[in-house]
């Protein structure tokens, strides 16, 4: 039977691909200003992973404590992102979030309240001052309600279960997107005169990982082959606290809001560790005592933070050499106790029962532990990519004219580690203006074309999988891929192992070349995983590549070979390209000169 190549077209002025709180918010901001929206997602609506936010939303409201501002919020963002971060996005993000969020509040995000009724803040790593907007510990599923609430009554045109395999270009300029539908396999077209990509994280091209299926690194893929720059790709976060038992649930997040709620870590000698290790740049800002400690935790203004509290990066190390020395949990992680606290309140349990409402269902199910009674056991998890697409810090523009890109696909604001709770601002803050300035784009160009034989490339490579004999599934070259990259290239590198890991990567490359699925196109994963490992490829070998051209340690970046930061690499960023031959090119890009004012501030903040 000759294949089915038939494919519906829709045409919209500005495609947003991706449906968490960035693209949500680029398609209102789009949507709002008058031109034709049209926002697809790879699962249903309200299942990206924003959805699955915890801990809050940062945001200088100074509700809790009076002495925040986005000053304090700018240089704790740089600080966190060891200073390579975009420094305009540090400022925007530091000055618009507090807006972004009393928006979301006027469209109906309901969260937790201060006494005298305004929105609540909670403590979290790297961040001076109580800052995150919360909800319990369901922050991402009141944005994404919200905002999906919201975003339905503007007249979007939502394409679920679709994912979009290529970006087509006219020239130049990118034209529209090419995908499928996951549950008919039937192909689609979008003609759109801007695209917006907003389709998260990296997080599956790893073994151990908070991310669910979907975080296969398909839009800085697209980006990339599309002729768009991938920037900071070196760095990866390892989220200090996932669930290490059992091993079906091995990397589901256990949120920063434990510790920012007094959760205290210790290893199998009842030590709290995090006290020995604090680095000189917080050294200042951290709690010399338990007790001192608590007293922040409790809101004593003139405490400092618990060294729990210390950016993800350092923490997940930390974890690693006490597992690595001995000192670990039966099932290789560390402890980690919130049950403690009944030391210091009255109904501790109803306490923790009502700030951390699902990390208390989560274990119980899951691991059939009461965190009201007993320590938890945790241990990294790969949870966020800082790289991503290189944009303009003001407009979100890529290098490709058309194609801007928001949320964690792309690049610059959060520098080499990002603060917990900078994503769902970022979201709000360059959603928005990435929805802004892609109608603006639309309004000012013409109607786009798409050149035919890019449609039926673009097909027959879809569709080869199915024509191929191999015996080998895409599931074992992508559990190969995952287990290698988190060998080789994971919390601690260095240079042999990850030259050996890109040439694992060369290799895969071929057997993905070769993969056969079977079956028909209805609803097939095999299939649908077949297509992906192009991005997981993709993306791997710009970690790798990244990492090793890096020779530092800065932020989530960890070289054994290099294990203290160097002059030479403080003021770059990696930039990744496509080379006509079709390899990965690499290159060391100064970054702009920080304006005296900004470099001022964070000076006064040290
Ligand atoms: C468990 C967990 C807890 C977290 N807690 C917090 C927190 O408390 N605070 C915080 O700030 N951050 C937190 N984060 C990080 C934060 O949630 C994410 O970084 C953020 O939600 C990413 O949002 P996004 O809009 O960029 O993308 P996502 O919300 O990841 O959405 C991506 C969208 O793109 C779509 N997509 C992907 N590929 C394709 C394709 N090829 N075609 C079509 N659609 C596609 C997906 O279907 C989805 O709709 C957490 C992350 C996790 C995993």
């Amino acid at each position: 039977m000759a294949p089915d190549t038939e494919y519906e077209t829709h045409t919209h002025d500005v495609l947003v691909i991706g449906a968490g709180g960035a693209g949500l918010r680029a398609a209102i901001e789009a949507s709002a200003s008058g031109v034709s929206v049209g926002l697809v997602c790879k699962s249903l609506l309200g299942k990206a992973h924003t959805v699955m936010a915890e801990g809050g939303v940062a945001a200088a409201l100074a509700n809790v404590d009076e002495r925040d501002s986005w000053k304090v919020h700018f240089a704790d963002t740089m600080r966190g992102g060891q200073y390579v971060n975009n420094w305009r996005m540090a400022e925007l993000h530091a000055k618009e979030a507090p807006d972004r969020v009393k928006e979301l509040e006027a469209w109906g995000a309901v969260f937790d309240r201060t006494k005298d009724g305004r929105i609540l803040q909670r403590n979290f790593g790297g961040h001076k001052y109580p800052r995150l907007a919360h909800v319990g510990d369901r922050t991402g599923l009141e944005m994404i309600r919200t905002l999906q609430d919201y975003g339905v009554h503007q007249g979007i045109d939502v394409y679920m279960e679709c994912t979009i395999i290529r970006l087509l270009k006219d020239g130049d300029r990118v034209t529209g997107a090419f995908g499928y539908y996951r549950e008919r396999g039937r192909f689609v077209l979008f003609q759109a005169r801007a695209v917006v990509l907003a389709t998260g994280g990296i997080g599956k091209a790893y073994q151990i990982t908070s991310n669910s299926w979907e975080y296969t690194g398909d839009g800085h893929a697209l980006a990339y082959h599309a002729g768009a720059e991938l920037m900071d790709m070196e760095f990866v976060q390892f989220h200090p606290t996932g669930m290490v038992w059992p091993p079906s649930v091995r990397g589901i997040l256990v949120t920063e809001g434990v510790r920012g709620e007094g959760g205290v870590l210790r290893n199998n000698k009842g030590e709290r560790f995090m006290f020995g290790d604090i680095p000189d740049n917080y050294k200042s800002s951290t709690a010399d005592t338990p007790e001192e400690g608590w007293r922040y935790v409790i809101g004593d203004k003139n405490a400092r933070r618990p060294p729990e509290l210390l950016t993800r990066d350092h923490v997940a190390r930390c974890i690693v050499r006490e597992v690595k020395e001995g000192r670990g949990s039966p099932h290789g992680g560390v402890f980690l106790d919130i049950a403690w606290i009944k030391e210091k309140i009255p109904n501790a349990p109803e306490h923790i029962k009502r700030k951390l409402p699902s990390m208390y269902h989560q274990f119980k199910e899951l691991g059939n532990i009461d965190i009201t009674t007993e320590a938890m056991e945790v241990g990294p998890t790969t949870h966020y990519v800082m790289g991503g697409v290189r944009v303009d810090g003001d407009t979100q523009v890529s290098t490709v004219p058309g194609l801007y890109a928001a949320g964690e696909v792309a690049a610059g604001l959060h520098g080499a580690n990002r603060l917990g709770g900078n994503s769902l601002s970022d979201l709000l803050v360059f959603g928005k203006r990435a929805g802004e300035h892609a109608a603006k784009f639309a309004r000012e160009n013409g109607a786009a074309r798409i050149p035919a034989g890019e449609i039926e490339a673009v097909v027959r490579w879809a569709l080869e999988p199915f024509n191929r004999t191999s015996s080998e599934g895409p599931y074992q070259i992508q559990q190969s891929l995952q287990e290698m990259m988190q060998r080789l290239v994971g919390i601690v590198r260095r240079e042999e192992e990850m030259l050996e890991a890109l040439a694992g990567i060369e290799k895969l490359w071929e057997r993905a070349r070769r993969v056969g699925v079977i079956g028909n196109r209805e609803y097939n994963p095999g299939w649908h995983t077949a297509m992906d490992l192009e991005n997981l490829l993709t993306v791997s070998e710009a970690t790798t590549r990244a990492s090793l051209i890096r020779k530092e340690s800065r932020g989530a970046q960890f070289r054994d070979d290099f294990p203290a930061k160097s002059d030479r690499f403080s003021h770059i960023s990696i930039v990744e390209r496509k080379a006509k031959d079709g390899s990965m090119e690499v290159a060391e890009v100064p970054i702009p000169e920080m304006p005296p004012e900004l470099r001022q501030i964070i000076e006064e903040m040290k």
